[in-house]
């Protein structure tokens, strides 16, 4: 699956294209200029470098426009000069009498275009990419070199340089690529390990706070709701006691397996703290909220945990109202739920409202 790159790495891409493409292309037209000045140049250079200014001018206003979703202008910016390089190849393969000077003059571009690619098409098409490009210089400097009857040591030095320099790149950026996306991988590993909880892997309060406070953000934001529903198990106390403190981590694991099928994709269940789990439910105002409760309540009521006896727990719900932090919304949560256990338990009791 091709993920979107993030918005980030679009920026700072973004960023590198604006300050390159108009050095690359007052660098085309500049050799342009110098090549109609000189008599007898290529027809490749007389066409191929205005045309490559063009792009390069054409390109810098495109990602001026457009700050995101540019895919469609990344890949001419490769393959426009990749084009280039290659009529670049074919028409001088040392066609003239400085023909492997020519030859090494094109490869100071790849190290350019390699990057380029990886940037572009990332790891495994740019390296096929540069692989190739490299491949096609390689063929053709030894091409060069088996027509010349007197390479000079200058020459084959020059050549040689130019090769091994470009081959290192790109195994250099291969490896650059691999410890980026490792290094990104780890990242992600790290933040799961930071946000979920241990024994129930589901999210821990960490976690569940940071996502209220992005549906506090949306919802003051866009004028929407949602709901917490804090909830508590009843007695727990009792099963550890009664059965040992490893029984009483599987209910809680329990609890989880048998609460996940009951509740939408959207929300989030989590675990607030010992044996008190939160439930967020984006979207939903109080009386559909409170209803849920009331379904997840019974659900736990009528479920045989293994080993252990019947369980119940309270809840307590409570609904976003304009103004509220993470803490003030939990807090009438965590009070509509302590008036449940003080009604007796096994109860859902919505917050009190104004
Ligand atoms: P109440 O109905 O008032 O909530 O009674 P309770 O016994 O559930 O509440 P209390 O706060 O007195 O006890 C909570 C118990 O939950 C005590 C604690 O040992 C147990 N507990 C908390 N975290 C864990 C855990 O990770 N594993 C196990 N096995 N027990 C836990
Ligand atoms: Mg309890
Ligand atoms: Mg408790």
């Amino acid at each position: 699956m091709r993920r979107s790159p993030s918005p980030s790495v679009e920026a700072a891409k973004r960023k590198a294209y604006i300050a390159v493409l108009p050095v690359g292309g007052a660098v085309a037209l500049l050799m342009w200029q110098l090549a109609r000045r000189e008599g007898g140049a290529a027809v490749v250079d007389l066409i191929g470098l205005p045309l490559l200014a063009l792009l390069a001018a054409g390109l810098t206003v495109g990602f001026l426009v457009k700050r995101s979703g540019f895919r469609s202008l990344e890949y001419p910016l490769v393959i426009g000069p990749a084009i280039y390089f290659f009529l670049n190849l074919l028409t001088k393969r040392g066609a003239e009498a400085d023909g492997i000077a020519t030859l090494a003059g094109i490869g100071y571009w790849l190290p350019a275009l390699f990057t380029l690619s990886f940037m572009v098409f990332g790891v495994r098409f740019g390296a096929a990419f540069s692989l190739v490009l490299f491949a096609l210089t390689v063929l053709a400097g030894t091409g060069a070199l088996l027509k010349t009857s007197e390479a000079s040591t200058g020459d084959l030095i020059t050549l040689l340089q130019t090769y091994s320099g470009n081959g290192l790149l790109i195994l250099l950026l291969i490896t650059l690529a691999i410890i980026i996306r490792l290094q990104a991988q780890y990242v992600v590993e790290m933040e799961t390990v930071a946000n979920t909880d241990a024994l129930t892997e589901l999210s821990n309060r960490r976690h569940l706070e940071h996502l209220i406070e992005e549906e506090r953000a949306r919802a003051s934001r866009y004028d929407r709701s949602f709901s917490v529903i804090l909830f508590d198990l009843d007695h727990f106390k009792r099963i550890n006691d009664l059965h040992g403190h490893q029984v009483g981590d599987e209910v809680l694991k329990g609890v989880r397996t048998l609460l996940v099928e009951h509740i939408r994709q959207v929300d989030t269940l989590g675990r607030w703290g010992g044996e008190e789990f939160l439930l967020v439910v984006p979207e939903m105002p109080l009386d559909p909220s409170r209803l849920l409760a009331e379904r997840l309540r019974m659900v736990i009521e009528r479920h045989v945990f293994e080993r252990a006896e019947r369980l119940t727990a309270s809840f307590g719900v409570a609904e976003y109202q304009p103004g509220d932090t993470v803490e003030t919304l939990t807090k009438r949560a965590d009070e509509a739920l302590y008036r449940a256990k003080a009604q007796g338990r096994n109860l859902v009791v919505v917050e009190a409202r104004m």
